[in-house]
């Protein structure tokens, strides 16, 4: 069953989000290098709880930290540590918060001073597919049309859709249903109603979409090490279009 929010679910759930994306905007301008992806950890840290949330992600299935910071062929869930971040990388920083029992999930992609013209086309084509599947998270629609459009764009660009990795539903719990691919799935596909909230997450690589994990258990990387990108926004459905909680 795919969970539908009330308005005041809503409500709270818009909060969730503003707080996340005011601390996501602190964060990005913090980026630069020399610091470790352990800082950027505890600069969130402190953030979400000075904004009076808590993050979602300490603790969850044992995840040690608060953010995941994925660096260059790093796909997802990298664990803050003292690895420290150079120029010319990109780094992905996916964050989750709680406020009030309520749960918002965000993720950007941060070039780091100069970074190299195929890399810096690989953060932009992600960032605007994000965009694109946003447009199609509407009423009329089914979950396929975003995954759709997602997974054309990027492979006309010449990049890949991560398989292993996939977005999901939102909302009292960080995890719901559906999940939601960034690439086409054959089958039946749930239609979008007023009231789901869905936090979609492409995941692109620029070489194979294929992955492993690495042997902490969490972290996944590109199996041919190229460079990975990751953005993702907190989406409510409504009728009056799709609303960015995250922004
Ligand atoms: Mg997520």
């Amino acid at each position: 069953m795919i969970p539908l929010k009330s308005q005041k679910d809503l409500e709270v759930l818009k909060q969730s989000g503003a707080i996340l994306a005011h601390v996501m905007r602190q964060v990005e301008q913090n980026i630069r290098a020399g610091i470790t992806t352990l800082d950027i950890d505890r600069l969130c840290h402190e953030l979400i709880l000075k904004n009076n949330a808590q993050p979602a992600f300490k603790g969850y299935k044992g995840f040690p930290a608060t953010a995941c910071v994925s660096v260059n062929e790093e796909v997802v869930h990298g664990i803050p540590s003292p690895r420290v971040i150079l120029e010319g990388d990109i780094v992905s920083i996916d964050l989750g918060v709680n406020y009030k029992g309520y749960f918002s999930d965000m993720a950007v992609t941060v070039p780091v001073g100069s970074v190299g013209p195929a890399k810096r086309k690989l953060v932009e084509v992600t960032k605007k597919s994000l965009e694109l599947g946003i447009k199609q998270a509407r009423l009329g629609n089914s979950l396929s049309d975003i995954s759709h459009s997602i997974q054309s764009f990027v492979e006309a660009e010449g990049f890949q859709v991560v398989r292993q990795f996939v977005g999901h539903g939102i909302g009292k719990e960080l995890h719901e249903e559906p999940e939601i691919p960034n690439f086409y799935k054959p089958g039946a596909s749930p239609a979008l109603k007023n009231g789901m909230v869905l936090a979609i997450e492409p995941m692109i690589n620029m070489g194979t979409w294929e992955c492993l994990l690495l042997d902490n258990g969490w972290t996944a990387v590109t199996k041919d090490r190229a460079p990975s990108a990751h953005f993702e926004h907190t989406v409510a459905i409504t009728n009056n279009g799709p609303v960015i909680l995250t922004q």
